[in-house]
């Protein structure tokens, strides 16, 4: 098979990786990858969301599998587009993706399925958005509505910060047009997990548990990023926590999409947050998380390829999935100013010693070459990801690996963990 993995970040590598690994498999490309994707597939300098390129791409180089990594395609309707041309394609249409697209989408569909999530009120026009938020109170969440790659969240204290944040983000508009339409949110308290599961419209094969690290810095502070780290299992999924999700969560969104006549197959991802009145649902994500994807690439034991085929040919309930019975971790280490401005082009230092690394894979996210350098090219720019016997051995290996990479302004948090390791 000849497979085509879009996207550029550490979520792409570790799928490219994981896809290289599949004895089906003859040749993977990667449009447009970095400096360590090149290592596991041929890469094709188009961008993600020019989507037009890439399917006469994959129609010239006759592509037996395209692999969608991030967001942005799929709510562009890649899918919809490799379907109209015979092409195969792993993650849903421009339809489902709205669930990621769209928060008040996904909150209309919850509240109509009486699916657990907090209670909120959805605006087009800051002067009510306000009257709302003097109605509730805070502490509160505003949300933009559209993709603002995981930042277009500012959970606000006070009413008056609320207040900000809806000026900023409707008239401001610091997220630009994701921020025209907001979602103001109950805040809640408790631990967040991500479920991350397959389905194909009818049977949901949940992905093995996982948590990550939103806050830029240790302690959970620090505004959010697109995430810090990663771990799996989380411990906090005990088997009735699964059983929970899975039915008031995952088995009634496929029904509601269903309903909706939404064709939804792929990534199904629920943001979760665990409150002492039971779970609800933060976000539905359309793809792998990033960077949870790094440590569960490295626990599958099955094929992917044949998870994805399973999944686009609707034959999902008759395929199991095996996991390496240890934990993985994964530490981001990212560009100094990240999430906000950063410097790109600064060399990487360190990496050769990894190269024939035993305990896990250096994956690249914002990296490219420069005469014949690694160099920084964003704001999270690998994911140092290690197994061990337990989150611990997977934690202290995945730093022991961070140790002997540098560059200039690398930071990385220091506690990814903490709350599988009670620390
Ligand atoms: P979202 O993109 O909606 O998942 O939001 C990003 C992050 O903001 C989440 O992972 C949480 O850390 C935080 N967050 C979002 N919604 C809430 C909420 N209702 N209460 C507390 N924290 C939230």
């Amino acid at each position: 098979m000849r497979v085509l993995v879009v996207g550029s970040g550490g979520r792409e590598h570790s799928l490219a990786w994981k896809i290289r690994a599949s004895p089906r498999v003859q040749r993977v490309y990667c449009a447009p990858g970095n400096a360590g994707i090149e290592e596991v597939a041929e890469l094709v300098p188009i961008a993600a969301d020019d989507i037009a390129s890439l399917a006469r791409f994959a129609e010239e180089q006759e592509i037996d599998l395209t692999v969608c990594g991030p967001e942005v395609p799929l709510t562009l309707g890649i899918a919809d587009e490799f379907h109209a041309r015979g092409l195969r394609l792993f993650g849903p249409n421009r339809s489902g993706a709205r669930l990621e697209g769209s928060k008040a989408f996904t909150k209309d569909l919850l509240r109509r399925n009486a699916i657990p999530t907090a209670y909120y009120g959805a605006f087009n026009d800051a002067d009510e958005a306000k009257r709302y938020l003097h109605e509730v109170g805070a502490p509160i969440v505003v949300k933009a509505d559209g993709l603002a790659a995981g930042k277009g969240v500012i959970v606000c204290a006070t009413v008056k910060e609320a207040e900000e944040a809806i000026g900023e983000m409707m008239r401001g508009r610091i997220f630009g047009d994701a921020g025209a339409h907001i979602v103001i949110e109950e805040f809640l308290e408790g631990e967040e997990v991500s479920f991350i599961a397959l389905t194909d419209g009818k049977t949901v094969l949940p992905l093995a548990s996982s948590q990550d690290h939103k806050r830029a810095l240790d302690g959970d502070r620090g505004p959010n990023t697109g995430g810090m780290g990663a771990y799996t299992p989380a411990p906090i999924v005990s088997k009735d926590l699964h059983d929970r999700l899975m039915r008031e969560v995952m088995e009634p969104m496929v029904a509601a999409l269903s309903a909706a006549t939404i064709d939804y197959r792929g990534v199904l991802y629920a943001g979760i947050m665990v409150t002492p009145n039971g779970p609800k649902v933060l976000e539905f994500n359309a793809r792998f998380g990033d960077p949870e994807c790094q440590p569960l690439m490295l626990r599958l034991k099955s094929d992917i390829v044949d998870l994805m085929d399973a999944c686009i040919d609707r034959r999902l309930h008759e395929v199991q999935i095996e996991w390496d019975e240890r934990a993985a971790a994964c530490v981001v280490l990212a560009a100094g100013g990240y999430p906000g401005d950063y410097e790109k082009g600064t060399p990487i230092h360190g990496l050769d010693r990894l190269h024939d690394w035993k305990g896990g894979v250096v994956f690249h996210a914002g990296t490219a070459r420069r005469n014949g350098s690694v160099v920084t090219n964003g704001g999270r720019v690998l994911g140092v990801t290690a197994l061990g016997d337990t989150i611990a051995d997977a934690v202290a290996e995945a730093y022991r690996a961070t140790r002997l990479i540098e560059w200039d302004g690398m930071f990385y948090r220091h506690d990814i963990g903490h709350r599988a390791l009670g620390v």
